[in-house]
């Protein structure tokens, strides 16, 4: 559910800005105020008859639900499919989600519901190997030896280079037979270096989020599976999530902030194309709650 933006928060808490729910600190700029404002959104028309309609049943577990079922990944009734708008993403996310995390809390399903075929969210612990893939994949994760966005095509080059047996450690565990097997592979590897040069960053393929608690996040990140990948942190920004979390800074993203701002980034400085709003409707859902829960506190102050 939270995921860290900026290098200061590896390094513990240090800021300790309040979050959007102190009306006074917030600056008068209407941008600061909101920063959703500016987003190019499809009609949420269908989300505003929705509202008014009340809950509705999920199509396939019939439970009733408020827009989408969070169990099952679809909209529910009232709101149809062909009117919530769909985001083609420039490479696969992969959501990792802790069990323990409360589903209706997690913004993760808004990426699966807005980009149905390019996001796939995994319920820990059952994940993929992700061992073979590793030059083409990154997770997003605040750490040590995390790199930023623009470093990314660099440091994959290297994971290539090296091929599959990228530390010691891996190939002296491997018999020498499958090394030879993998040289081929790695020849392979090589080549794209050298033609990619130019086209620098469009190896990656995949991108891995955690979707948890702060706490649960260092458990998993722990796994086996997830070791040896590289670990990008994103740039500072600051959340509008409403449920923020205690103690944290409001430089700790919701799922489908982080995926946002990731890919606006990777955008801008990967594809090194100007950012048209072209992922912007990831944030049809977040943007219509955040208004919603919005008015109901301005409301709620007035009385
Ligand atoms: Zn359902």
């Amino acid at each position: 559910m939270l995921i860290p933006s900026g290098s200061e928060n590896s390094q513990g808490l240090k800021r300790n800005t309040e979050c959007l729910e102190s009306p006074e600190l917030q600056t008068p700029s209407s941008f600061q105020d909101n920063p959703l404002q500016q987003l190019q959104l499809a009609s949420q028309e269908v989300l505003e008859k929705a509202k008014k309609s009340g809950r509705s049943k999920c199509p396939r577990c019939s439970s009733s639900r408020m827009f989408y079922c969070y169990t099952c990944f679809v909209p529910v009734e009232t709101v149809p499919t062909k009117e919530i708008p769909v985001v083609k993403l420039p490479l696969k996310i992969d959501i990792i989600k802790h069990p323990n995390e409360t589903d209706g809390k997690s913004t993760a399903v808004h990426a699966k519901l807005l980009a149905p075929d390019d996001v796939t969210i995994y319920k820990y612990p059952c994940i993929p190997e992700y061992e073979e893939k590793r030059h083409e994949i990154a997770l997003i994760f605040p750490g040590p030896n995390s790199i930023s966005v623009k470093d990314i095509a660099f440091h994959l080059q290297k994971y290539a280079k090296k091929g599959v047996c990228d530390s010691d450690d891996d190939c002296s565990r491997e018999p020498f037979l499958k090394q030879a097997k993998i040289e081929p592979e790695e020849e392979k590897n090589l080549n794209e270096c050298i033609s990619s040069n130019r086209s620098e960053g469009t190896r990656l393929k995949k991108i891995i989020f955690i979707d948890s608690t702060w706490n649960q996040t260092n458990k998993i990140i722990t796994d086996e599976r997830l070791q040896g990948l590289l670990q990008i942190e994103l740039k500072t920004r600051k959340t509008c999530f409403w449920r923020h979390q205690k103690g944290k800074p409001d430089t700790y993203l919701s799922t489908i902030e982080a995926i946002y701002y990731f890919l606006v980034d990777y955008h801008q400085e990967i594809l090194k194309e100007n950012y048209k709003g072209q992922y912007d409707n990831l944030l049809f859902f977040f943007s219509f709650m955040y208004t919603l829960i919005k008015n109901a506190k301005c409301c709620a102050g007035k009385e």
